[in-house]
């Protein structure tokens, strides 16, 4: 029986969320649907090149959950090249990520999504001062 889905945790949204192979007009095309966390665990294991173990500890979920996403993610990317299908990065069960920040000016704390303002500097929302990341984002728990 199908269980609702756990929601895994990702610390990546895509700025870019379709590809389109060039020249093939849109109602021609097939399209992949990737879930967000299918994208995260292709960016865990496959750029950052971190062990299974590590990647499911970081999206919160089991290693044989991890392997299945990660299984299910490559496989659509890798019939969209081969078939010329376009890429859309879409849904899915996941939640992003904290980041802690403290204000340097009122010394308060917030968090702030993975990826919000990034390369810009972070402001405090209470005060509008600079603010910069407050120790670790989060802590790893032994499971
Ligand atoms: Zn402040």
């Amino acid at each position: 029986m199908a269980r609702p889905p756990k929601i895994r945790r990702v610390e990546f949204l895509p700025e870019t969320t379709v590809f389109k192979p060039a020249g093939v007009p849109v109602r021609d095309l097939q399209e992949q649907v990737l879930a967000v966390e299918e994208l995260e665990a292709l960016r865990l294991k496959d750029l950052e090149g971190l062990e299974q173990e590590e990647c499911a500890k970081r999206m919160h979920i089991s290693r044989p959950t991890f392997q299945r996403i990660l299984t299910s993610a490559r496989e659509k990317v890798a019939r969209a090249l081969v078939e010329g299908n376009m890429i859309r990065v879409e849904g899915g069960h996941y939640r992003v990520a904290m980041r802690q920040f403290q204000c340097e000016a009122c010394r308060g704390h917030f968090e702030v999504p993975y990826g919000a303002g990034r390369g810009r500097d972070i402001n405090c929302p209470h005060c509008g001062g600079r603010a910069h990341r407050a120790g670790r984002g989060h802590r790893h728990g032994r499971q």
